[in-house]
């Protein structure tokens, strides 16, 4: 791009939060120089096709790209891949490389995202044992999930469901072990995971709840023969995949001093203690206008929410981040859209049954909808999104009404 001016913004992280950042810049006709540091060798991608269509074979890998590199290149945005930060010098405003270069910043914008968490039992290391976080890691479990094989899914979360229901699809065997008493607990109510534990049922996958893992058997040759468990029984397994949730990925701001506490601490702006450096996505925990609380998410709406504020704050605007959070899954021909945060209601009303084509779960605290939960069921999402935005308080018996005109509550 010409006439670009001297000042230089420094992306650190090539995922889905930097991807956004570089398109609202791109929309916005961003003058300064921009150049990207991505560790993968792909430019920015989205992740959720890595435990859906794209596992299923469904889709090619180009498809995942948020936009193609070239589009970045010809507005003069330099993408450096498959390299990565590996210091930051905040008192000479430089970032140094893993290929020993350095790059000067004014503005540096840390998007390092999330790692996934990994079990250290016994035989962790042996061959045939998957995380799934990045496209390396989908080529090589998509290539094992053939017909007959039996995969052993650690982890009874979004993506280990959300794999569960694309390998049963490609005539996998599938056990998932959870050590929770119910499916998804952390995100979601007992209604929305005794469904989810049906329809997985339904579709021959072997759940096992309130099941610990204590380690792997081996094999021939170094590969995985099975899990252990704590009542001391094993489940046999050609593949596993480990699913146990993220951590933040804040080593690089910890090691340069920036405040971090379960995550790299922002405010509303997307700033850090430091006035030169932002952070967004997993990699953050943020304070959003709409909660209390700080909060770290781990979704895309959260990346492009805040890479959004990120670039209004590059631009010198200030537009606080103060989005709902809102997340979806889907599993077999169930699309799950959730609004708000549940954690802290104090009742639950059902719209709808499992038994119809959609449905949906109000959570309610102080009578006010905090977030609802909708099964192929878009209008509940939808209205839902409102009411948790006004705080509004709805009476449960309308609610539960499946006459409810779910719009007239608006
Ligand atoms: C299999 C899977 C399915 C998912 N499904 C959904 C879904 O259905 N819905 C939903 O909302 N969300 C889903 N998510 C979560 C969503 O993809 C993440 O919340 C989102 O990708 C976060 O974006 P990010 O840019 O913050 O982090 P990431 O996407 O994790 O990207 C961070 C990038 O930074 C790079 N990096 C880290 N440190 C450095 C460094 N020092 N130097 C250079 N590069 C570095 C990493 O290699 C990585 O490429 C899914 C995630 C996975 C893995």
């Amino acid at each position: 791009m010409a006439n670009k001016s001297q000042e230089v913004t420094v992306i650190v992280g090539g995922g889905h939060a930097a991807g956004a950042l570089l398109a609202a810049l791109l929309q916005s006709r961003y003058q300064h120089e921009v150049v990207l540091v991505g560790e993968e060798p792909h430019p920015p991608y989205q992740r959720p096709p890595l435990s859906k269509n794209y596992l299923a074979g469904e889709v090619e890998q180009e498809s995942l790209y948020l936009k193609p590199r070239s589009v970045y290149e010809n507005a003069g945005y330099q993408l450096r891949l498959g390299v990565r930060v590996d210091q930051i010098d905040r008192d000479n405003k430089t970032v140094r490389l893993s290929d020993n270069s350095m790059i000067r910043y004014d503005r540096l914008v840390l998007a390092t995202g999330s790692q996934v968490r990994r079990l250290r039992s016994p035989g962790a290391e042996l061959k045939g044992i998957y995380y799934l976080h990045d496209i390396a890691d989908a080529d090589a479990l998509r290539e094992e999930l053939v017909p007959g094989k039996r995969l052993v899914i650690v982890g009874g979360g979004f993506v280990g469901l959300e794999v569960a229901a694309s390998a049963v699809k490609k005539g996998v065997g599938v056990t998932v072990l959870e050590a929770a008493e119910r499916l998804m607990q952390r995100v979601t109510g007992p209604e929305m995971s005794a469904f989810f534990y049906a329809r997985h049922h339904d579709a021959g996958v072997d759940i096992r709840l309130d099941t610990g893992v204590t380690g792997f058997a081996t094999g021939d040759q170094g590969r995985v023969a099975g899990v252990t468990l704590a009542n001391g029984d094993m489940v046999p397994a050609d593949i596993v995949l480990v699913s146990i949730g993220v951590i933040p990925d804040t080593a690089l701001a910890e090691a340069a001093g920036l405040a971090c506490d379960g995550g790299i601490l922002v405010d509303e702006f997307t700033r850090t203690d430091d006035p030169a450096i932002l952070a967004i996505g997993d990699c953050t925990r943020h304070r959003n206008l709409f909660f209390e609380d700080r909060l770290r998410l781990e979704s895309v709406a959260n990346a492009v929410d805040q890479a959004r504020t990120a670039a209004a704050v590059l631009m010198g605007e200030e537009k606080p981040y103060d989005s709902v959070p809102w997340f979806w899954s889907n599993q077999y021909d169930i699309r799950l859209q959730m609004i708000g945060l549940s954690p802290g209601h104090d009742q639950r009303v059902m719209h709808g049954s499992p038994a119809d084509k959609g449905f949906a779960v109000f959570y309610l605290r102080d009578g006010c909808v905090i977030a609802v939960d909708a099964v192929n069921l878009p209008i509940a999402f939808m209205v839902g999104k409102q009411l948790v935005q006004r705080r509004q308080a709805v009476s449960p018996g309308v609610l539960s009404d499946p006459h409810t005109d779910l719009k007239s509550l608006l």
